[in-house]
C-alpha cells in the first residue's frame, strides 16, 4: 500500500510521460543535484542512462554534458565556442565523456603492429591540451583546433619500448581545414577500423600524409613509429612507441618546435624532467565507485 502511495506521489494517475515532460524541468533538477552530489560518476550515469528512454534522452542531452563540463570546463568551453549549434559535439556529449575518461587500449591494424591486444580501460588521469593538439596538426591546418592528450603509457611484453595510447577531439571537425583537406584529397576511410568512442569509420592519418615531424617529438616517438585516425566526427585515437626519455639534443629540437605556430601561454610549458607536456587539462575519473566494467559506457543504449 505504501508504495502504491509513493507512485501516486511520483506519479499522478494517467500522467507517466508527465514525470519527463511537463513536469520535467523539476526531475532534471533532481537528477542534476543527485549527479551533482555523486560527482558526475561516469559509470553510475551509464546505468542511469539505460534504465528508460526517456533517461537516456535527459543524459544525453543534459547530464553527460553536465559531467564533461566538472571535468574539462575549460575544454569544454573551447570546443562549442563559436560552433554552431554549440550546445552539440561531434558524436554527442557521451561521446566526449568516454573520451576524456577512457584509454581506448589498442588492436594491430594494417599501419601499427602490436603482438598483443591490449584492452581498453578508465584512465585515472589524462592531461589534454591545444598546444599538443597542434603538434599534430600540419602548418596549413592550425588554424583548426584539436585537443590531445598525453600519451598512456603501457609496458608490452616483448617489446623494449613502451606504448603509448593518446586520444584527441577536433572542434566543429565539419567545417576544419582538416576535414576540407582529407575529403578534397578523396583519402579513403579505414575499412578495418572504427572510432572507440563514437563507432564511426576513421581516415588514417599516416595514409592521408597528414603526420607531421611535430607528432612524433611531441609524443617523445621515433618517426614512423606511430599511427592516428581521426574519424568523420573529429575524433582522434592513436598509438605510438615511446623511444626512452629523450637527450638534451631532443628537447632543444622540440623547443624550437614549440615556438613554431601559435599557441597561448596559458597553454604551453615543458614539464622539467620526463616527457615534454603541457599546462592543457588534467582530467579525473573522480569517483570513488567500485567500477563494473565499460560496457555499458562504451555502447550506450539507442
Ligand atoms: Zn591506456
Ligand atoms: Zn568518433
Amino acid at each position: 500500500m505504501s508504495s502504491g502511495n509513493q507512485k501516486s506521489r511520483l506519479n499522478p494517475p494517467g500522467n507517466d510521460v508527465a514525470e519527463f515532460s511537463e513536469s520535467g524541468i523539476v526531475n532534471e533538477r533532481i537528477l542534476m543535484l543527485v549527479f551533482e552530489f555523486v560527482n558526475w560518476d561516469p559509470h553510475l550515469l551509464s546505468r542511469t542512462a539505460c534504465v528508460s528512454r526517456k533517461l537516456h534522452a535527459v543524459a544525453k542531452r543534459l547530464l553527460w554534458r553536465h559531467l564533461c563540463m566538472s571535468r574539462a570546463p575549460r575544454m569544454v568551453v573551447a570546443l562549442v565556442n563559436g560552433v554552431p549549434n554549440g550546445y552539440q559535439v561531434g558524436g554527442g556529449w557521451h561521446v566526449l565523456a568516454k573520451l576524456l575518461l577512457f584509454c581506448c587500449g589498442c588492436e594491430s591494424n594494417r599501419h601499427f603492429r602490436v603482438n598483443q591486444s591490449l584492452p581498453g580501460h578508465f584512465a585515472k588521469t589524462s592531461r589534454f591540451s591545444k598546444t599538443s593538439g597542434r603538434s599534430f596538426l600540419t602548418k596549413k591546418f592550425r588554424e583548426d583546433l584539436l585537443y590531445v592528450s598525453d600519451p598512456c603509457e603501457h609496458a608490452m611484453e616483448g617489446h623494449e619500448e613502451d606504448l603509448g595510447v593518446y586520444r584527441g577531439v577536433f572542434r566543429g571537425f565539419r567545417r576544419s581545414k582538416t576535414r576540407d583537406c582529407l575529403i578534397g584529397r578523396r583519402v579513403e576511410l579505414e575499412e578495418n577500423v572504427r572510432c572507440p568512442y563514437c563507432g564511426a569509420r576513421v581516415w588514417s592519418m599516416t595514409s592521408a600524409g597528414l603526420v607531421p615531424k611535430s607528432a612524433w617529438r611531441r609524443l617523445g616517438s621515433h618517426e614512423g613509429a606511430l599511427e592516428y585516425f581521426v574519424c568523420v566526427n573529429g575524433h582522434l585515437h592513436g598509438f605510438c612507441w615511446l623511444a626512452p626519455l629523450s637527450s638534451d639534443e631532443d628537447d632543444d629540437e622540440l623547443d624550437e618546435d614549440i615556438d613554431d605556430g601559435v599557441h597561448e601561454n596559458c597553454d604551453s610549458q615543458m614539464e622539467e624532467e620526463g616527457r615534454p607536456s603541457s599546462s592543457g587539462e588534467m582530467i579525473e575519473v573522480g569517483s570513488t565507485v567500485d567500477w563494473l566494467g565499460h560496457r555499458s559506457f562504451s555502447s550506450p543504449p539507442v
